[in-house]
């Protein structure tokens, strides 16, 4: 009896819920687009130096690693280091302030770097009717790749424009605006950009045949972070890495990317056969990047540009193939990683795990 009353309550409610979805879909809809247009993580910051994957892959397709990217926050502002697909939505997604990144830097031109340059800088301009367009900082070159995007996307801004008008879409906003440097020799740090307390300057890596190809080294008050882009393992990263907090550094698994050479050799698939022996002496594995860790004493080494994708429960560990026992502070960085490292303290804390 007690169990038939409770299944006509359930009913009932199951039917006025129904009747009402709805009004309960419009109310929750209403509710959360409220939440993700006033939500901006920054105001949760301590002062200090805040690092977030924007993307944590590479260029192979991947169920959930998107293109490489990295956002940088120092104090109050916002810098974002490369931008590969997908890397814009994934900031928006995090609860950063999209229209108040502040500069973009390039590592290198590789497509997976920059092919989320045209959604980056779009999506910045219209949500804040950003007056000035994105400032893109990259080793010479970079004005070439700039001024092909600004083409590509002129009909979509102008577009844009007349749809929403000035409000919303100045035209004096739209698109980049290059700003490029002379590639720094070995041995020496080039400043880039110097603003009260924040200093980021460029570095020669080490991405074999694609030269120049640039890290970076950004301070804010007492913290600091070294971003390597693509690169080798390199003396040059152990030397302007040293004493870093936070190392965020490529990794390729040799061990995994051997068995998809065995698999494309197997099908018959040469083009993947040779790709997967090319690209082996232009990334550092990830125990040379827990080598470069421990050489350049940094506080934490968190890898990115994920190669191959990680796919399997506990294929983490494979990944690593022992770079632990290197250098035991060691994060297999996602989408959405996050670290914190507020000014004042020795503190690197990872607030976040994934998206
Ligand atoms: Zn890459
Ligand atoms: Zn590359």
């Amino acid at each position: 009896m007690k169990i038939l009353f409770t299944l006509v309550f359930l009913c009932l409610i199951t039917l006025v819920l129904l009747d009402q979805r709805e009004d309960i879909y419009d109310l929750l809809i209403f509710q959360g687009a409220q939440l993700q247009m006033s939500n901006n993580r920054m105001n949760d910051f301590e002062d200090g130096l805040h690092v977030s994957l924007c993307g944590a892959g590479g260029p192979m397709p991947a169920p959930k690693a998107s293109g490489p990217c990295v956002i940088v926050v120092a104090g109050q502002k916002q810098f974002v280091i490369d931008a590969g697909t997908n890397g814009a939505r994934n900031i928006a997604r995090m609860g950063y302030p999209l229209g108040e990144i502040e500069a973009l830097f390039l590592t290198h031109f590789h497509s997976d770097h920059i092919d989320g340059l045209g959604e980056l800088a779009t999506l910045r301009w219209v949500s804040a009717a950003n007056p000035r367009p994105l400032k893109v900082f990259g080793p010479r070159g970079v004005e070439d790749v700039v001024s092909g995007f600004n083409e590509a996307y002129r009909a979509s801004a102008l577009h844009r424009n007349e749809h929403h008008g000035d409000g919303v879409a100045p035209l004096s906003g739209r698109g980049m605006v290059a700003k490029p440097f002379h590639s720094p020799p070995l041995g020496t740090a080039l400043e880039i950009f110097h603003d009260g307390n924040t200093l980021i300057e460029a570095v020669r890596v080490d991405h074999g045949v694609v030269s120049p190809a640039i890290g970076y080294r950004v301070k804010y008050k007492d913290r600091s972070a070294f971003i390597s882009g693509d690169s080798n393992k390199s003396a040059n990263i152990v030397r302007f890495a040293a004493g870093t907090d936070l190392l965020i550094h490529d990794a390729l698994a040799p061990n995994l990317v051997g068995l998809m050479n065995k698999a494309a050799k197997k099908i018959g698939n040469h083009v993947m056969a040779k790709i997967t022996v090319d690209i082996l002496d232009y990334h550092a594995s990830p125990m040379e990047a827990a080598e470069t860790a421990r050489e350049a004493g940094v506080g934490h080494l968190l890898l990115y540009h994920i190669v191959p994708p990680l796919i399997l429960p506990g294929q983490s560990s494979i990944f690593l193939d022992g770079a632990e026992a290197i250098f035991p502070n060691i994060t297999v960085g996602h989408d959405g990683t996050s670290f914190s490292m507020p000014v004042g303290t020795k503190e690197i804390k990872l607030t976040r795990d994934a998206l």
